[in-house]
């Protein structure tokens, strides 16, 4: 079969032939149709110093996917040859107090797909059935493969009651303009969003943000003056990972408010903790999705008119992949889908 792999340790991915994985007992074998790019696989592919540290190579990356069941392990319920699904990309232990608790997205042994395990990135991968999500009918293959950060997306938003809130998204990477489209469809107030970069800030400015933000341009206060925000913000989310737009979020954040942590720093951040102690502040930090409540969360997103077309700027069929790279690592792109079929 195809697969992309990291074959060597430099920046670059390659296309090889793979055998088809076997499977387990309890593991399904499915064909992929579509892979999104993740900001994980553009790491992978520069080859940055969190990849050198965590990926081995030879690896197939890539976890953002939609495909079929083709096979399936003889100790498997609840699935058949044929459905579509889609799925989590952590695989968690299923021992840990946690897991046993039924909170797998706090597994502390999870095994990440195309980091640590063969991932999406091929025309086949296999994964314990258990990770997987049945997809409903009107959740195209395109949709499903960005399930992974719309899961993200949902996850954090989710993580405070935002009805008849004013929030605030420090970073318009996919996953902030994917949260600014969920609170305001859950009836958030002002979805205010922050980035340096104006393609991104417009294409969040379709998806639902109420007002969009140039940081480098404009001062937070002054939008706030203008939208007769008195008080400050009532959350949060941070979704850029960059230290200035967490500084700039505490300041404008309302005593009492809350943060829901999504984006990750490069290095260790100080923060000042004043802030955080005399306003009061709740700051919860968020990995991966719920499993599986998230979900069924994001299904019924869409089920109930949430429209997420808009996020998907670029298709390419798979033997174009090193353009989907491209456009990725240009800054100028939403989400980059890739066609297996
Ligand atoms: P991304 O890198 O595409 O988005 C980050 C955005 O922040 C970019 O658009 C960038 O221009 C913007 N930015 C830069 N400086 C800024 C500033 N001063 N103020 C506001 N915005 C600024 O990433 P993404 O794929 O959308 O993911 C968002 C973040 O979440 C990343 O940090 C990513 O590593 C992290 N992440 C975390 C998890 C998790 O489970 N916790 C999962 C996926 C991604
Ligand atoms: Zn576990």
């Amino acid at each position: 079969m195809k697969a992309l792999s990291k074959l060597k340790s430099e920046p670059g991915i390659w296309m090889v032939d793979a055998p088809v994985p076997e499977i387990g007992h309890n593991d399904v074998l499915i064909k992929i149709h579509r892979t999104a790019i993740c900001g994980t696989d553009m790491h992978i592919y520069q080859w940055d110093e969190w990849s050198r540290n965590t990926v081995p190579v030879p690896m197939i990356t890539g976890h953002e996917y939609s495909g079929e069941i083709v096979a399936i392990g003889e100790e498997v319920r609840g699935f058949d040859i044929g459905d579509r699904v889609s799925g989590e990309g952590h695989v968690t232990c299923g021992h840990c107090r946690n897991c046993r608790a039924g909170r797998r997205h706090l597994c502390r042994n999870s095994v990440g797909v195309g980091v640590n395990r063969p991932g999406a990135f091929a025309e086949y991968m296999t994964l314990p059935a258990y990770n997987l999500f049945k997809l409903p009918d009107e959740i195209t293959d395109e949709l499903a493969a960005i399930f992974d950060p719309f899961g993200n997306a949902v996850h954090t938003a989710l993580a405070f009651d935002v009805v008849g809130e004013d929030v605030l998204i420090t970073g318009a990477g996919p996953i902030g303009i994917m949260a600014a489209a969920v609170v305001r469809h859950i009836g958030a107030r002002h979805v205010v969003i922050t980035d340096i970069n104006d393609y991104r800030l417009e294409l969040a400015a379709k998806m639902g943000a109420t007002r969009t933000v140039n940081v480098s341009r404009e001062k937070l206060q002054d939008v706030m003056a203008d939208l007769h925000m008195h008080e400050g913000f009532d959350v949060v989310l941070e979704m850029s990972g960059v230290p200035t737009a967490v500084d700039e979020m505490l300041d404008v954040i309302n005593h009492g408010g809350k943060i829901a942590m999504l984006g990750i720093p490069p290095k260790e951040m100080a923060i000042d903790w004043t802030k955080v102690i005399f306003k009061g502040l709740t700051i919860k930090g968020i990995y991966g999705r719920e499993m599986f409540e998230t979900w069924y969360k994001m299904a019924s997103l869409i089920q109930s008119g949430l429209d997420l077309s808009p996020i998907i700027t670029h298709r390419f069929p798979i033997d174009e992949f090193e353009k989907g790279f491209e456009v990725m690592g240009s800054g100028r792109s939403g989400k980059v889908v890739l066609d297996w079929t």
